[in-house]
């Protein structure tokens, strides 16, 4: 029996059932003889509380991260919230009720208060209250809470609902999957699971009863769907889908282990760009931090046939697969010019670079271009997909190309096709666009930067032409002014800004870009560890300071001379 729920986590398992009950505490309104005895054993439960904290976010530090360890912090914080304290004490004298009533009367009453906002962020942020809540009650009610001790096999874990410190504590080696009844895709516990690679489904109404301890689950956290007793054919079928995607898991996991930062910890994404299939495995083992840049074109230049939706779907989603947790960019169809593909003939043209091509080309091909929109929206359940539109030149046309996709999206949803999350951005890479970055940067986002397109017609030089080649200079002054406006209108906007074209991966030009606040550099793979030593060698402080400066040079070749004196 297949049963949908939320995907929440990527990935797959196939094993027994262990359902966990969680704590239930009947709490009473009872009377109490000292309040003062009261306020100690409230004191006591909170700085235990505080102490499992500390464990729990050491922990996450080291087998996690720092950002994940913020999780746990914030449950510091609810923790030490001198109102919810202030208030609770107020309650017990006024009252002289037992204290777990007054402190749950008093978590419970902002929980609701944050349930009404009408803000998914702080509505999944209830369950973090109540997490810390129940926390403490464990203490005060000296009953553990803790589900590591249960957990001696391999399982999946079944439970109306799993709170983020309690997924924190969970032994990876055991728990290879995790279904609950409640709990959303931007819940600190989703967030939990993804980093630990802990494949995830929420949201399985009235699963808890119908299932059976012991019971073979297999969970599908891509789509969302989880199978109870599988049959013969789904157990091979899934047995392969998991030997797959457990060893792109470990792949990434020892190339990415390697973050990329400056001597003064100042980090940016290192993303590839890729092409092939072959590019993928590539770009995994050099450590890439996610696809910056997927070239579509190959698919249309393997054959004489335009390649199918199902094809397409098919190659973005091993891309999204490959990269379980981070961002894949690609970048719908950009042909014409330099980019002939065997599929759709082109007519000849006085000045190619500047014709019918990319994006223009796409929009009066509207069957064609839904085609592979309709693929990219599908792929979009296999991870965090970042649908690309190159050479963008104007604002009509990027909206004309957005009511395309979300012509796509309507179709794909009446279809009753699930899609997932996904972000939408366009490539700065005509001056005219770089121009009106500020004005473009409320319709998407994100901006990858072209830069190889961009220099080519900000200096209206022939990138293909050997005589004015003189004319590309990645250190140009001229391109520093131009991206640092583009990445100050987007972050103006809170979009981030990736560059994609080759100076991302120039060891002059990507500590420039670097200093320009540019969130992601995405590169050949070819480079991705030789931009990361430079780039660790680097202080960001440093060529911070040094970009008004190289701002103000007349050559590249001074702009060069510059920032090799950084190092
Ligand atoms: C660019 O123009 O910088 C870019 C990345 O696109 P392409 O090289 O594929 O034109
Ligand atoms: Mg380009």
């Amino acid at each position: 029996m297949i049963i949908q729920g939320i995907p929440v986590s990527n990935g797959y398992a196939i094993q027994k059932v262990h359902k966990w009950e969680g704590p239930h505490y009947n709490i009473f309104s009872q009377r109490v003889d000292s309040v003062e005895t009261e306020i100690k054993r409230f004191q006591q439960a909170i700085a235990s509380a505080k102490s499992d904290l500390i464990d729990l976010r050491n922990r996450t530090l080291h087998e996690i991260d720092l950002e994940h360890a913020k999780i746990i912090d914030s449950h510091l914080q609810i923790l030490e919230d001198p109102e919810t304290y202030n208030l609770t004490l107020e309650a017990l004298k006024a009252n002289h009720l037992c204290i777990e009533k007054n402190y749950l009367d008093v978590t419970e009453k902002f929980a609701i208060q944050l349930e009404n906002v009408d803000n998914e962020y702080l509505k999944e942020r209830v369950a973090d209250i109540r997490d810390v809540c129940t926390r403490v009650l464990s203490h005060l009610m000296k009953t553990p809470l803790s589900i590591s001790g249960e957990i001696t096999e391999e399982v999946i874990v079944v439970a109306h609902h799993l709170p983020p410190s309690i997924i924190a504590s969970l032994d990876k080696r055991f728990a290879k999957g995790i279904v609950t009844e409640s709990g959303g895709k931007t819940s600190h516990s989703a967030i939990m699971m993804r980093s630990m690679n802990i494949p995830g489904v929420f949201g399985v109404k009235e699963l808890y009863t119908s299932v059976l301890n012991n019971q073979i689950m297999i969970v599908d956290g891509f789509l969302g769907q989880i199978i109870l007793s599988p049959t013969d054919d789904q157990l091979d079928l899934y047995t392969k889908k998991r030997d797959i995607w457990l060893d792109s898991v470990k792949i990434t996991k020892q190339s990415t282990k390697k973050k990329t930062q400056t001597k003064d910890h100042h980090h940016i994404q290192l993303a590839a760009n890729i092409l092939t299939p072959e590019d993928i495995k590539k770009a995994q083992q050099c450590g890439a931090e996610g696809i910056g840049l997927y070239r579509t074109e190959f698919l249309y230049m393997k054959s004489q046939l335009l390649p199918t939706e199902d094809e397409q779907l098919e190659a973005y989603k091993i891309a999204l697969q490959s990269f379980p947790n981070q961002k894949v960019v690609i970048r719908t169809l950009d042909v014409g010019a330099d980019k002939e593909v065997q599929s759709i003939p082109f007519v000849k043209e006085l000045n190619p670079f500047l014709g019918y091509r990319s994006t223009r080309f796409l929009l009066g091909e509207p069957k064609l271009f839904k085609t592979q929109l309709r693929a990219l929206l599908r792929s979009s359940v296999y991870g965090q997909l970042c649908i690309l539109f190159p050479m963008i030149s104007t604002i009509d046309e990027l909206k004309a190309a957005k009511s395309l996709l979300e012509e796509a999206k309507q179709e794909l949803l009446n279809e009753n096709i699930s899609l997932n999350k996904y972000e939408v951005g366009m490539m700065i890479e005509v001056p005219a666009a770089a121009l009106m970055a500020d004005l473009f940067a409320k319709e998407v986002d994100f901006f990858s930067i072209g830069t190889n397109d961009l220099i080519q017609y900000t200096f209206a030089a022939d990138r293909m032409n050997e005589n004015v080649s003189y004319l590309y200079e990645p250190c140009h002054p001229a391109i520093i002014r131009l991206i640092r406006s583009v990445v100050t209108c987007a972050h103006n906007e809170n979009k981030w800004v990736g560059v994609c074209g080759e100076i991302a991966g120039d060891e002059n030009a990507s500590i420039f870009l670097l200093g320009l606040g540019v969130d992601e550099l995405s590169m050949s793979p070819s480079r991705v560890n030789h931009i990361r030593e430079r780039i660790s060698k680097s202080v960001y402080e440093n060529i911070v300071s040094s970009i008004p400066s190289m701002m103000d040079e007349e050559t590249s070749a001074k702009v060069c001379k510059k920032i090799k004196e950084l190092f």
